[in-house]
């Protein structure tokens, strides 16, 4: 904290796993040696550099961007690329180091990195998104590589822009290998790669309420949210017979008393990725209420899915939901519930999942896209997601194991923060002092 005395959402990321660890660490000293822990919490090396472009009208403009090579330690780093006005080097260091842990959990060789820049894609042209993106690109290129660093999408990051950057990286090296997962499936991509983090986020609900005896079918759902995690999480709970309720964007909820069907999904999803809108254009039509600059944690239901950014779940919300009753919270996004919010949800024995356990199989099935590429094959959409599927049942099973309590409980919080630091742990202690 002295030395980052303003990087608010790095500590309190850092926070969070101390505290689950201090435990385990009083049991397992050989986890204090060597400096482990001040090793973990210090990036491997951070880039910052400028990136300038002209718009349509041929003005400049100058972006700030960032890439965080969080760990090494288990595989090259491996991370997604975030635009929005909000980035900074704080949110960036909190990601990455949520990644490192994320990443060991689901079992496949990657390190932990996040990148991205305060750029705002929002009311941008193609083209101006293009030129931003190859400026960008002349920086960073030089820091990657399919053993280095691998990049992916995020906030403001899906296929057009992974498609620019990845045109621009094969350009300015030469070569076609994989640095970038989320890729279109023309040139490499993953079938299953953009369903996987709501998909995988699903999932884990289901073992979740499986080891507790509950299941999904008739469930109410809340999701913050409409970007790629809200849609296709919003599709898988629907799929196994749950009542989605919400949806969210910057702006406000859109809530359907009677839940979204298929048709309602789809021209959620089709605003929202094809024609870039805003959920309040839908405010007008019957199906829907529209409650502007409200987010859907108010709303009395069973399941709720924070699946839009950082810190879109406070206390006072925490407290509403568990008093209506909420059975599970499962994060898409990545830290979505404050500190508080999570001690709330734990006190109150609420099914609580963290975004570095329930959300990882984005990144597990990029992990599937680079072996892929390796390969030079491409498996069947139903060869990804049975992969999928294992490992998050794989990753469930591994926050059980380190974190049930005496009474057969789980606290996943301590479960994930303590697996994915063994493992990270455990290799940085093998490699040497470096
Ligand atoms: P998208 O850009 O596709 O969607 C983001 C959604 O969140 C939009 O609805 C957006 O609304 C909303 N949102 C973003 N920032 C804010 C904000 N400051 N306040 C209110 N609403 C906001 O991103 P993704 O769906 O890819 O990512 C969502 C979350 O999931 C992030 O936390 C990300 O880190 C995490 N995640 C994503 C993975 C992936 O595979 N994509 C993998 C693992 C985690 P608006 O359009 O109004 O900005």
């Amino acid at each position: 904290a002295k030395r980052d005395p303003n990087q608010s959402e790095f500590l309190q990321a850092v926070k969070e796993v101390a505290h689950s660890l201090w435990p385990f660490l009083q049991q397992n000293p050989k986890y204090t040696q060597y400096g482990l822990l001040e090793r973990l919490v210090e990036p491997e090396r951070v880039i910052q550099f400028r990136v300038a472009w002209a718009d349509d009208k041929g003005q400049t403009h100058v972006n700030r961007a960032w890439r965080v090579q969080h760990s090494s330690a288990i595989g090259p780093f491996k991370g997604g690329m975030r635009f929005h006005p909000s980035v900074n080097l704080s949110i960036l260091k909190f990601l990455a180091f949520e990644q490192t842990f994320k990443n060991a959990l689901t079992t496949l060789p990657m390190g932990g990195g996040k990148g991205g820049s305060d750029f705002d894609p929002k009311g941008k042209s193609d083209g101006e998104v293009m030129r931003f993106c190859q400026a960008l690109m002349l920086e960073l290129y030089r820091h990657l590589g399919p053993d280095t660093d691998v990049p992916a999408g995020d906030i403001g990051v899906g296929a057009r822009e992974v498609g620019f950057m990845a045109g621009m990286m094969k350009k300015l090296s030469n070569d076609a290998a994989c640095v970038f997962t989320g890729k279109g499936l023309a040139y490499g991509g993953s079938l299953m790669r953009p369903e996987a983090t709501g998909f995988g986020t699903v999932y884990f609900v289901e073992q979740m309420l499986h080891h507790a005896k509950r299941q999904t079918h008739g469930a109410k759902v809340l999701i913050s949210g409409s970007g790629n995690v809200a849609q296709y999480a919003a599709i898988k709970a629907s799929d196994l017979g749950a009542k989605v309720l919400t949806f969210s964007d910057s702006g406000g909820t859109l809530y359907a008393r009677d839940g979204f069907d298929e048709t309602a999904m789809q021209e959620v999803m089709a605003l929202k990725n094809e024609r870039r809108g805003r959920l309040s254009e839908l405010a007008d039509d019957a199906r829907f209420e529209f409650l502007a600059d409200r987010r859907p944690w108010h709303i009395p239901a069973d399941i709720a899915l924070p699946c839009a950014t950082q810190n879109e779940l406070d206390e006072t919300d925490a407290r509403t939901l568990v008093h209506n009753g909420v059975l599970c919270v499962a994060e898409g996004a990545n830290m979505p519930s404050t500190l508080e919010a999570v001690d709330v949800f734990l006190q109150a024995g609420t099914l609580y999942a963290p975004g570095k356990a329930s959300n990882a199989g984005g990144v597990a099935t990029s992990g599937l896209e680079m072996s892929q590429n390796a390969l030079r094959l491409s498996w069947r959409h139903a060869d990804v997601d049975e992969r999928l599927h294992v490992i998050m049942k794989e990753i469930h099973a591994n926050c059980v194991q380190h974190g049930v309590r005496a009474d057969g409980s789980v606290n996943y919080v301590d479960g994930a923060n303590i697996a994915g630091f063994v493992k990270v742990a455990d290799a940085m202690l093998a490699q040497g002092l470096y």
